[in-house]
């Protein structure tokens, strides 16, 4: 099977690799269909994230059970699923205190990351990572589950209320799902992203209620006009960091869900004589049946969200439409592209 391979920064191609074999049995082989572009891929090929050199990227998939081990009685070839890719040992300290997202052994399991990954035709999981599909969910409108859930286990570390005063920095699929994730809440707020192309298209598809700015700026003044200070602020790039802290309104909340080195700095006084919360979070964490429902229920417009669609064998132009030009080696901010699927063979 041609399999999308990172070897180092910049140095990523198609190559041949077997089909992988069962050898567990609870373990299931998955034909892949479809899996999103996301930004830890442009994160590890630009070289800002760490990755095993020689892994199978690719980690936001779904695709039809073709072979089942001897153990696994609740799916069947032919199943449509979609794959949880945050292997979780359930044994280790972080498993058994509630941080399955945080598992020790991740630095050899994480899809896509430390482990193989679905840029490619065939992938093997256990049955306890795999959930049916509805007939109507199409495989790519199905990638979008894992993301959502990431999300999901943000805001559940957010005491929310609906009118929280919310300003979502970045427009790219992070930033759509977590508008619609938080719109799902009852709450409203402004998406900012200084790609025009981007915020046009991401213009059209907000959710009910919320707005688009080019800046920060903008956004603050038209949610809080005169004081400036809003409840939420969720940087999905990265770029913004503490910075905005002066914005936050007493007991609100930054989230840091982009993953970018950087130095950042705050006073902590600020932070306790305000309740200010600043708070991280990656993958996900007891979230994935419900961002499965949301999928499954259309509370997520995936169809929307989903903005181009490449076979597998045009990852270059996949990657160009982000604004990662593999040939040039350069990441660039801009993009005229939400989200990216790229569709195995
Ligand atoms: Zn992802
Ligand atoms: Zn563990």
């Amino acid at each position: 099977m041609l399999a999308l391979i990172y070897k180092s920064a910049w140095d990523v191609a198609l190559e041949e690799r077997p089909v992988p074999e069962i050898t567990r049995d609870n373990q299931v082989l998955v034909r892949i269909h479809a899996t999103g572009v996301c930004g830890t891929d442009l994160g590890i090929v630009s070289g800002r994230y760490h990755a095993s050199s020689s892994i199978i990227l690719g980690h936001e998939s779904a695709g039809v059970v073709v072979k089942t081990g001897s153990a696994v009685d609740t799916l069947m070839p032919g199943d449509r699923v979609v794959i949880d890719p945050t292997y979780y040992c359930g044994q280790c300290e972080m498993c058994r205190t509630g941080r399955q997202n945080h598992c020790l052994h991740k630095a050899v399991t994480e899809t896509g990351v430390s482990a193989d990954g679905t840029f490619t035709d065939y992938y093997i999981t256990e049955d306890r990572f795999l959930y049916k599909l509805a007939d109507h969910v199409s495989y790519e409108e199905a990638t979008l589950t894992e993301p959502l859930s990431c999300i999901l286990t943000g805001i559940n570390q957010i005491k929310l209320l609906p009118n929280f005063r919310t300003i979502v920095l970045g427009a790219g699929p992070i930033g759509m799902l977590y508008s619609y994730a938080l719109a799902s809440k009852g709450v409203t707020g402004s998406i900012v992203d200084i790609s025009k192309d981007r915020l046009n298209m991401a213009s059209s598809i907000t959710p009910e209620r919320w707005q688009t700015h080019e800046s920060f700026e903008s956004a603050i003044e038209s949610m809080a006009p005169g004081s400036h200070q809003v409840d939420l602020i969720v940087d999905t790039t990265g770029a913004v960091g503490t910075q905005v802290l002066s914005n936050l309104a007493h007991g609100g909340y930054l989230m840091l869900v982009g993953l970018r080195d950087g130095i950042n700095s705050f006073n902590p006084k600020e932070i306790v004589d305000r309740s200010l919360k600043i708070i991280g979070s990656i993958d996900s964490l007891g979230t994935f049946s419900t961002a499965h429902y949301m999928i499954e229920k259309n509370i997520i417009p995936a169809k929307k969200i989903i903005t181009h669609t490449y076979p597998l064998d045009q990852y270059i132009e996949a990657f160009s439409a982000l604004g990662c030009d593999l040939n040039e080696k350069t990441l660039n901010p801009s993009s005229n592209a939400i989200k990216v699927i790229l569709q195995s063979s």
